[in-house]
């Protein structure tokens, strides 16, 4: 049996079948390029799901975890560590909030933000101010608390009861919206673009609508920018792409180039219903997540990618947008910087299955939608390399193309 075999066998027989894998084994990799065992080459549209905006072994960022993991990785939050409160200093200052809380993933941060949302709503309007609203189509994690929150069958099938105080509302219906949002609402909780949903953006009317209502009725408007965040849309922060300020974010997914961590920020009036002991976490903001984590911004910062971001995004966008009005099987192109989504009239995993074959890594998402999520680094050439491989693969030509 060749390397790859063996390890995909042992897999089979040991681990909880919970992954459709694509069958390759990963090695290692170096800025957009991933490489195989057998050292085969591949482009990286998936950066791990969003995850390794700064690409592959980026010098600086094993630099730092190796001077760090000499000194102490991990100390619990019965200690200080150096870089913690940094870190948290770091996001308030980038993103106008207040206050932070670290933790290890993207869904805890959804359930300690709601957390959070249900002890201001209970100081605010008693135990009744404890509804949520969130929207059809969403993802917000595999917890209780966020899968309760995910507005999607499939996630939620085979695991109820779930939350029950949860109403949903469509993406961009403020009339919805509007029926929906009360004064025992605690927490609006929305991803202003649809990540796993298929690249689906909230639109600035409706993001509005959230931030008047939760106002009003003084709930807590919540946004999820574990995907589209920290950097993605070429703003720090998806809201300050869309001009609507929430009272807390969560983020996690590239904030530590790979090491697991994630956070919520939240305003002052929210973060202040919380005391010592009411939450907490034994790994989640560590020493080594959170020095990675500074240099992490400080890499974004200082090698300027959030300009690549929306300048590669643009000519992604642009090239996509092509390959809507040239390509039978394509319907549409959404999103913005490096968050962006080819709609598909056809399925798009046997897509991505041959892409990979001919090294370059897609995802799908909803069945039909390609999800392009590249490291933050990535050139017009990529671009180029990457489209040619696809185009191959999307088929006919509509006519007149
Ligand atoms: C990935 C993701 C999550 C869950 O994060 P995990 O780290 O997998 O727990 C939540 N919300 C959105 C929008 C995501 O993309």
């Amino acid at each position: 049996m060749s390397g790859a075999d063996e390890v995909i066998q042992r897999e089979r027989s040991f681990l909880l079948q919970t992954y459709n894998r694509y069958p390759v084994v990963i090695g290692r990799g170096k800025g957009v390029y991933l490489y195989d065992l057998d050292g085969k080459r591949y482009l990286d549209f998936v950066a791990g799901l969003g995850v390794n905006a700064l690409g592959h072994a980026h010098p600086r960022i094993v630099k730092t975890i190796r001077e760090q993991a000499a000194k102490v990785i991990h100390l619990s939050n019965l200690y200080y560590n150096e870089y913690q409160g940094q870190l948290a200093e770091k996001l308030c200052q980038l993103s106008g909030l207040q206050r932070v809380f670290f933790s290890n993933s993207g869904t805890e941060a959804i359930e300690g933000s709601i957390k959070l949302a249900r002890l201001a709503g209970h100081r605010a309007g008693g135990e009744a101010k404890s509804q949520l609203v969130a929207l059809q189509g969403s993802y917000h994690g595999r917890t209780f608390g966020s899968m309760s929150l995910t507005g999607q069958d499939k996630y939620r099938k085979g695991f109820e009861p779930l939350l029950e105080d949860v109403t949903f509302v469509a993406q961009n219906d403020v009339e919805g919206l509007r029926a929906a949002v009360n004064d025992n609402t605690c927490a609006i909780v929305l991803e202003p673009i649809f990540g796993e949903g298929g690249i689906r953006e909230c639109s600035v009317e409706f993001l509005r609508e959230c931030r008047v209502l939760a106002d009003s009725h003084r709930a807590a408007l919540i946004f999820d920018e574990i995907q589209c965040g920290l950097g993605r849309t070429g703003t720090i922060f998806a809201f300050q792409t869309f001009g609507v300020t929430p009272d807390m974010v969560a983020i996690a997914k590239p904030i530590a180039a790979g090491l697991p961590l994630g956070a919520f920020i939240a305003k002052e009036e929210f973060a202040s219903a919380i005391s010592a002991g009411q939450h907490g976490t034994t790994f989640g903001g560590g020493p080594l997540a959170c020095r990675v984590a500074l240099e992490y911004l400080a890499i974004v910062e200082e090698e300027k990618l959030l300009e690549n971001v929306v300048r590669v995004g643009a000519y992604l966008q642009q090239q996509l947008k092509e390959l809507a009005q040239r390509y039978a099987a394509v319907q549409e192109a959404r999103g913005r910087g490096l968050i962006q989504g080819l709609q598909l009239d056809i399925p798009a995993r046997p897509i991505v299955d041959q892409a990979l074959s001919q090294g370059v890594l897609f995802n799908s998402t909803q069945d039909t939608v390609l999800r392009f999520l590249p490291p933050f680094m990535l050139q017009e050439k990529h671009v180029d390399k990457g489209l040619r491989v696809l185009k191959k693969l999307l088929g006919k030509k509509r006519r007149g193309s």
